[in-house]
Parts: structure tokens; C-alpha cells; sequence
């Protein structure tokens, strides 16, 4: 029986990034990822999707990703990119294996797994939240008769041609997804607030700029407040939308009957889809097993589980470290989780 030193579950960017940190100290370590190919995430989101951090901003710890043809990297570049990381650092990885359940036994963890179980002293999950995606509850909303979309299913606009679409969500992919849809659909977008676009002479690059000095001051913001981290980034596709006027928002509606929505005042509006882009929360399913997660969270010090101590999670948000569900900002969570690591096992970094 193999027993390693650690064991990463989850092998996207932020499985990646601990890798990278863990092969350069002398532990036995292995990413389990449940994909066939390397991406996490990103393997299963909309084709035109544009990222809207600028190439600099789109690399992990160790190498930079290769200029890319627009300002903004396209999917399938970042893609490329995590593909040549992996081997460029030949991650140990097991791939097409689902981690089911993550247990103790005898001092160790036990990882049960649909290929095999797997034993380890520490554990790193890095699940991601892409299996988790949310869709906040309106009244009725299972009597609603037309399509409901969350936008990590949707992949492009070809069956919505001719279609009256409701876009729900006012984040990047609200806007990227809206651009795309209404140049072939009849849409409306809901949003929470007016939505935010950030100046286009401000561009992707001040957000990381900005989350980078938040997290060199400890959060403090010693620094004009020009834009926030939430605003939607100008990439082609907004600016493109932009330009046709497809942004006017309006506040949520009140409920759901069988052909649309109920407004806030009444009206009714019928609808052959929603598209649902309101986001993910953290897939920690595979943990439950350790009774450590409470409304989809384990309480940590940074990335380090308080109960269960060997076991550290990254990637997921904010409150595993700032900006650490980012490309960017997950580097400096996975340099500190593998500090905390090798200092377990009493190795120097
Ligand atoms: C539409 C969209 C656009 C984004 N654009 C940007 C951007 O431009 N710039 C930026 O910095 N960030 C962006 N983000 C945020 C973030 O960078 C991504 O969400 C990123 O994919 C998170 O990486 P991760 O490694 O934490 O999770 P993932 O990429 O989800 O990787 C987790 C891996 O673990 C696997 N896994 C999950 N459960 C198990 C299990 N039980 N057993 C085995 N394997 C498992 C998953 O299949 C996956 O391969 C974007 C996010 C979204 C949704």
C-alpha cells in the first residue's frame, strides 16, 4: 500500500498551482481530477467565452502564459496554456478518477475514488465550484414551462435563434452571454443592481493590480477607488454589445407562472428560456464524510482546516484566501498551503 505525503483532489488551475509549490520539496504527492484532459473548469464552459483577466494576469506561479492574439486570452488559449503547464512540469495526475469520499482511518486519510482508494497523511481539495452552480429560488419556478439555463450548460446561441430570452445575473458572464444570445433572440437582463461596466481605458489588468495591492496591504485600500472587483470587463464582446445598446437592465421580477415571469408590478412577460448566470458555490461533497462542512464551507485559518488540520482547501474564494478563486491570485494561496505543509512535516521551504 502506497501511503503519500499528500494527496490533491482536484486538478485545475488550483490543484495546479499546490502542485507546482509540492514538486519542488521532496514530498510524494498525486492530484486525482475526474476529467479526461486537462482545463478543470474551463473544459466546460461557452465556446466564445473570453477571459477577462489580460494575458499577465492569466498565469499560474512559474511560467508565463504566452501572449495571446487579443487583449483578452480566448478559452481555448487558456486551455492550451494549462495543457503545456502540465507537462511542462510533469504533475503526477490520475485522471478520470471521482473522488467519492474522503474518510479517516487509522491516523490517515482514506480517499475512496471510482478507480481505486487511496491513502495520504495530508490532503489539499481543490474542487473548484464549477459542479456547484447556483440558482437562487423564485416562487414557481418549477411551474415555468420554457427552458432553464444555468450558464455553465450553456455553449452557444444556435438554439435560441428567433427565441424571447430572459438573462439572469449582472456578472461577466450575464454580459458575455447577453451580447452573444441577442444577436440572434429577442432579450431581456435581470440584475440584482444597475449593472457596472468598467471604463474602457481602465482595463481586466487594474482589477488584478488592485487585487494584488489589497492583498499586500492586508485588505486595506490605501488607494483610489476607481472601479470594483465585481464591474464588467470591456472585452470584444461587451464592447460589442455595448455599442448595439443590448445592456438596459431591470430588477428582478416577483415570480415565475407557466410562460414567463410576474414583475414586481403585476405585468406578466412571456419567455422561451432562462438563461441563469448567477454563479457557483464550492463543491465539497467528497469532504462530508469528515463532518467539517456547514452550508458549503469549512471553517479555516487561511487555507488550513481548523478541525481537521491536515487537510487544507483551495481555490474556492475569498474566504480561502484573497482573490484565490482568481488565475492570479491563487498562486499565493497555494505558495502558503505548501508552506504549511512542509512545516507539518518539518521540511524547510
Ligand atoms: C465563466 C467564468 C469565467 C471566468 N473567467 C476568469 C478570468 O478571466 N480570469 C480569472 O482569473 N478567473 C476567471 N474565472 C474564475 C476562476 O479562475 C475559474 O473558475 C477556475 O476554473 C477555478 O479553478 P479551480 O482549479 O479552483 O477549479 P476548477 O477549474 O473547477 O478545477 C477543479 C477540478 O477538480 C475536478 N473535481 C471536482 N470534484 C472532483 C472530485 N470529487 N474528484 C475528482 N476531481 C474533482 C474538476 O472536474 C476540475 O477538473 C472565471 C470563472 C467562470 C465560471
Amino acid at each position: 500500500m502506497i501511503i503519500y505525503d499528500t494527496i490533491i483532489i482536484g486538478g485545475g488551475q488550483a490543484g495546479l498551482s499546490v502542485a507546482y509549490f509540492l514538486r519542488r520539496s521532496s514530498l510524494e504527492y498525486l492530484i486525482l481530477d475526474n476529467q479526461d484532459k486537462p482545463g478543470g473548469a474551463w473544459l466546460n464552459t461557452w465556446g466564445s467565452l473570453q477571459l477577462f483577466s489580460p494575458t499577465q494576469y492569466s498565469s499560474l506561479s512559474g511560467w508565463q502564459m504566452p501572449k495571446s492574439k487579443e487583449d483578452y486570452p480566448t478559452k481555448q488559449e487558456f486551455l492550451d496554456y494549462l495543457t503545456a503547464y502540465e507537462e511542462r512540469y510533469s504533475f503526477p495526475i490520475k485522471r478520470n478518477t471521482v473522488v467519492l469520499r474522503v474518510e479517516k482511518e487509522n491516523g490517515l486519510f482514506k480517499i475512496t475514488s471510482s478507480k481505486s482508494v487511496y491513502w495520504a497523511k495530508t490532503v489539499v481539495s481543490a474542487t473548484g465550484t464549477a459542479q456547484n452552480p447556483y440558482i437562487p429560488s423564485y416562487p414557481n419556478q418549477n411551474k415555468f414551462n420554457g427552458l432553464q439555463l444555468h450558464s455553465v450548460d450553456y455553449r452557444d446561441s444556435k438554439d435560441l435563434i428567433g427565441k424571447k430570452v430572459l438573462v439572469i445575473g449582472g456578472g461577466n458572464s450575464g454580459a458575455q452571454i447577453l451580447s452573444e444570445v441577442s444577436k440572434v433572440a429577442e432579450t431581456k437582463w435581470v440584475t440584482l443592481e444597475p449593472p457596472q461596466f468598467m471604463p474602457e481605458d481602465i482595463d481586466g489588468r487594474y482589477l488584478f493590480i488592485k487585487a494584488n495591492s489589497s492583498y499586500l496591504d492586508n485588505n486595506t485600500h490605501n488607494f483610489e477607488e476607481k472601479v470594483s472587483l465585481s464591474d464588467i470587463v470591456q472585452v470584444e464582446s461587451v464592447k460589442e454589445g455595448l455599442k448595439r445598446g443590448v445592456y438596459d437592465a431591470v430588477r428582478p421580477f416577483h415570480a415565475f407562472y407557466e410562460n414567463g415571469v410576474i414583475w414586481q408590478n403585476g405585468e406578466k412577460e412571456a419567455f422561451h428560456a432562462v438563461i441563469w448566470c448567477t454563479g457557483f458555490r464550492p463543491y465539497l461533497e467528497h469532504l462530508y464524510p469528515l463532518n467539517i462542512v456547514e452550508n458549503n464551507r469549512v471553517i479555516t485559518k487561511n487555507t488550513r482546516s481548523i478541525k481537521e488540520p491536515r487537510l487544507w482547501l483551495v481555490g474556492y474564494g475569498s474566504w480561502t484566501g484573497f482573490a484565490s478563486a482568481t488565475i492570479y491570485g491563487v498562486g499565493k494561496t497555494a505558495r502558503t498551503t505548501v508552506r504549511e505543509i512542509q512545516a507539518y512535516f518539518k521540511i524547510d521551504s
